[in-house]
């Protein structure tokens, strides 16, 4: 069989661009095996909001629910973000552009959900970016990341993505520049809207909206989950019958 033009392709740029692990400088993998292994799915997940209960899966606690009624269901976060290796790849992704990293970030998403139990989900939806923020970075991070658990959660089948489902209508200053709580809710007051153009790519959903579905949000980080929060609020407008989110971790 002749090997496809894009193998030949990268296997000519490994020879001359050769792949080392950021963390160990081993050839090979951009994080090799032994070192995607430092970093380790939590042991415990903690109510999204209060960050205090401990939850099975992540759930939003009894009283938060009672208080703040909040769209989400649930929120993973996968991994522990004072790990290094994490917060390097995070950063070497989103700031220095580095999309090969997005593959085994995806896996420690992968490992988390399969770890914790979260409903199957029948869509997955990443957080988008304002087309400013995307035209900069040239991808989302997100999406990226979807894409990988999108293939790898269910084996043999494909998750649809639905990525331009909900868009993010306002440029928000960078919310890891802002500290307070009451501030970042401020910041993304209507920052999410349903496209209305949104092309549905299935034609079984009745009336284009998510009933009795189970959707799943990705993003990279989470600091207060605000960001999530909001976007699942518009999300719940389309009445899906759950929703979860997953993060690789909580940046404090
Ligand atoms: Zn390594
Ligand atoms: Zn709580």
């Amino acid at each position: 069989m002749p090997i496809p033009f894009f193998k030949l392709k990268k296997y000519l740029a490994n020879l001359i661009f050769p792949t080392f692990c950021i963390r160990c400088h081993h050839p090979g993998r951009i994080i090799c095996d032994n070192c995607l292994k430092t970093i380790k799915p939590l042991s415990i997940q903690l109510c999204p909001l209060c960050e205090k209960t401990v939850t099975i899966n992540g759930e939003v606690c009894r009283p938060c629910r009672k208080r703040f009624h909040p769209a989400i269901d649930n929120l993973l976060v996968a991994s522990d973000y004072k790990n290094n290796l994490l917060a390097k790849s995070v950063h070497l992704l989103k700031y220095k552009f580095i999309r090969d990293l997005a593959p085994s970030l995806a896996q420690i998403l992968t490992i988390s959900l399969n770890k914790f139990k979260l409903p199957t989900p029948d869509f997955i939806l990443p957080i988008p970016l304002h087309p400013r923020r995307l035209r900069w970075r040239g991808f989302n991070q997100a999406e990226l990341l979807s894409q990988g658990v999108s293939i790898n959660l269910l084996p043999g089948l494909t998750i649809p993505i639905l990525n331009d489902l909900i868009i993010r209508q306002k440029y928000t200053p960078s919310q890891k520049n802002i500290k307070n709580y009451k501030a970042r809710q401020e910041n993304l007051k209507n920052a999410f809207q349903i496209n209305s153009g949104f092309d549905w790519p299935l034609n079984n959903l009745p009336k284009q909206n998510l009933t009795g579905k189970n959707i799943l949000i990705i993003d990279d980080i989470t600091t207060t989950g605000a960001t999530i929060l909001n976007f699942a609020k518009e999300l719940k407008k389309l009445h899906p019958k759950s929703i979860s989110a997953i993060v690789l971790g909580r940046q404090s």
